[in-house]
């Protein structure tokens, strides 16, 4: 039995993936220790691991503290967040033994703590992977639209919150890269080579897994007989970037009295009354169970989120993306390459062109066979049981 410390401060789109994974490692006689915060204690407690916390308003008072604007600001948010996460954890631990750390590919100082700590580490990463080589690629892009002044100051306080993390805690750090993404000696991804844009770049210490679905183990106040038979459509634009009353108001517009079957799930911080009037055919919440309105659902429209977008896919759903921000444009991009759906602007978007898009997904043959030969290639992928099986190799390698 290999004693695990798992270290996870992401949203939900961080935390989903990893349910059945942590349920898989305690079935196969691992122990687990869930770091993450106080919001997400139900959905990990179910899956037998132990939970602790750590301070989720610190942690993001910290991380927006660095700047929203910019690639670069977030990255010095997220070494802000070096103060709230290590101090509670080692305190938290003081004198247990760990035999390997996982830890999410961006939130929670993962790589950080693996360091303190002397663990071999496990990168759990919800996105598309990336390597140093297109990460600063990207962030070389990112940087041109940004005036040098701005550039520079900011770029010199990630030098200086560098130094002051590495001085306090005695760790190494030596690029943007690693803060971001932590890398480790095995990257678990939750989506397949053949989704992941440029997959030959990466090497085999990272292991697409394929989604990672499983039982959410929590009930949700939605009844399934209200839309089994009826294929309805689905509209969410997931758990963080949602409040988008407009958006809502627009999709009524499009679907409202047509014979169309509409769920949509507007997110915990908007009001459904702030929706005035809602169509018969609409059934709004403020959350729904996905995965399990996915089984019946024909059409899903989506902020192109990664967990969303490879769910969508894994049931066999068209898509339509309509990509809020974070990683989302490239989700959305990658969705329309493989004919898998369309990417819409929410800038632009008017009523009308979502109602001719859906009848155009619907309509077209070439959108579902793409969609099938996606759908098959994730429900054989292994998921969340292919990432346990990766972990146990990587713990006889390391002797654990
Ligand atoms: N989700 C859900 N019910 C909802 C809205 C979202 O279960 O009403 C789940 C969804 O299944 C997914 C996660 O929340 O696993 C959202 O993650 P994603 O990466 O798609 O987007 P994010 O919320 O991180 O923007």
């Amino acid at each position: 039995m290999g004693r695990v410390l798992f270290i996870n401060g992401g949203s939900e789109g961080h935390i989903n993936p990893t349910i059945g994974v942590v349920q898989e490692l305690i079935s196969r006689g691992e122990e687990v220790v869930y770091f993450t915060f106080e919001d997400f204690r139900e959905h990990i407690e179910k899956t037998g691991a132990t939970v602790r916390t750590f301070d989720g308003q610190k942690f993001l008072k910290a991380f927006i503290s660095g700047g929203r604007n910019y690639l670069l600001e977030r990255i010095n948010g997220l070494l802000l967040t070096a103060d709230i996460v290590i101090p509670s954890v080692l305190e938290q631990i003081k004198g247990e033994h760990f035999d390997y750390i996982i830890h999410d590919s961006m939130f929670g100082c993962g790589r950080l703590l693996a360091q303190i700590l002397k663990l071999p580490a496990i990168n759990s990463c919800t996105s598309f992977a990336q390597t140093k080589a297109s990460f600063d690629k990207m962030l070389d892009q990112l940087s041109k639209n940004i005036p040098t002044e701005i550039v520079k100051h900011i770029y010199d306080e990630f030098q200086s919150l560098t130094v002051m993390v590495k001085e306090k805690y005695d760790v190494e750090i030596h690029s943007p890269f690693e803060v971001f993404c932590n890398p480790a000696p095995l990257t678990i991804v939750y989506t397949t080579r053949a989704f992941q844009p440029f997959s030959e770049a990466f090497d085999q210490t990272y292991k697409f897994v394929g989604p990672s679905i499983s039982s959410r183990l929590t009930q949700e106040n939605f009844h399934l007989t209200a839309i089994k038979g009826k294929s309805p459509i689905y509209i969410s634009l997931g758990t963080v970037f949602n409040q988008a009353i407009d958006f809502y108001k627009l999709c009524f517009k499009a679907f409202g009295n047509t014979d169309h079957t509409v769920v949509m799930s507007i997110g915990k911080k908007a009001q459904i009354s702030d929706l005035g009037e809602i169509p018969k055919n609409f059934i709004v919440k403020n959350y729904v169970p996905q995965t399990e309105v996915l089984k019946y659902t024909k059409l899903f429209i989506t902020h192109g989120g990664m967990n969303s977008t490879n769910e969508g896919l894994y049931y066999g759903v068209p898509l339509i993306v309509i990509p809020q921000s974070a990683d989302q444009p490239i989700i959305a991009g990658q969705v329309a390459n493989i004919g898998a759906g369309i990417k819409l602007q929410m800038q632009t978007l008017t009523a009308n062109q979502l109602r001719e898009s859906v009848d155009h997904v619907l309509n077209h043959q070439s959108f579902h066979k793409a969609v099938a030969n996606i759908r098959e290639s994730f429900q054989k992928s292994g998921g969340y049981q292919q990432a346990v099986d990766e972990i146990f190799k990587f713990k006889s390698q390391y002797d654990i």
